[in-house]
């Protein structure tokens, strides 16, 4: 018999519900093990997403794996999805209208089916789209979606939130401090998990500063060599 993941995966796939649908050779639903402790939330497919149906598989993801590992994460105790299931065209983000709505609503039931220990949230267009409102005018941490949803005790409260940069953010930026204060925050949280795991009682988290990009780019490479360009 289908998992409700399997089944709700099928109704992603086959979804109509926004414009979106159009141009995608495939919509994205997820990657990795499904009833893993950590869950990773993207964007939205790229191009090497839309036509594998696979999420993080292009750039961003080669490099999400390498920071994870270096955050010492196993990877398959890793499940990947995105907010938006399907690629916008021309790696546009959409603002408004029907497309984060529906997808959000099947990125909820994906929390709730994966029952992560915690959850990683890539980039701030991720953030904006999970916690504010449509127009994207404003930011509104009150929103009242976020209220219904984020704030429901019964389905959030054991589960810790990190949001952070976005792996092509990395890439493309080639901060180091950057890099360093990514892995050292996932590192973190990946012990927290681990703890959670074990049921011993959890090590506190000291602060991270995860500073937000810099308006002067500053100069410097990655940890991981020096590919540039603008990936999603
Ligand atoms: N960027 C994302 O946010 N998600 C993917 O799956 C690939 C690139």
């Amino acid at each position: 018999m289908a998992s409700p993941l399997d089944e709700l995966r099928k109704v992603v796939e086959t979804c109509k519900a926004c414009r979106l649908h159009r141009d995608r050779k495939n919509a994205v639903f997820d990657r990795g093990n499904p009833n893993a402790p950590l869950m990773i939330v993207g964007e939205a497919p790229g191009e090497d997403e839309d036509k594998s149906g696979l999420a993080f598989v292009g750039k961003a993801g080669q490099h999400l794996s390498n920071l994870l590992q270096a955050a010492r994460v196993p990877e398959d105790s890793v499940y990947l999805c995105n907010v938006l299931k399907c690629r916008p065209e021309k790696n546009r983000f959409p603002e408004g209208g029907p497309e984060p709505e529906m997808c959000r609503g099947y990125l909820l039931k994906q929390i709730v089916q994966v029952k992560p220990k915690a959850i990683i949230i890539t980039g701030m267009q991720a953030l904006r789209y999970l916690l504010l409102w449509e127009t994207s005018e404003e930011w509104s941490p009150l929103h009242p979606w976020i209220n219904k949803q984020f704030r429901r005790r019964d389905l959030f409260e054991d589960i810790r939130f990190l949001v952070c940069y976005h792996p092509s953010y990395l890439l493309r930026t080639e901060i180091e401090e950057d890099e360093e204060a990514w892995i050292q925050a996932v590192g973190q949280l990946w012990a927290f998990v681990e703890h959670k795991l074990a049921k011993t009682p959890p090590a506190p988290m000291s602060f991270v500063d995860i500073r937000p990009p810099p308006t002067v780019a500053r100069q410097g490479r990655n940890l991981f060599g020096k590919s540039r360009g603008r990936i999603l």
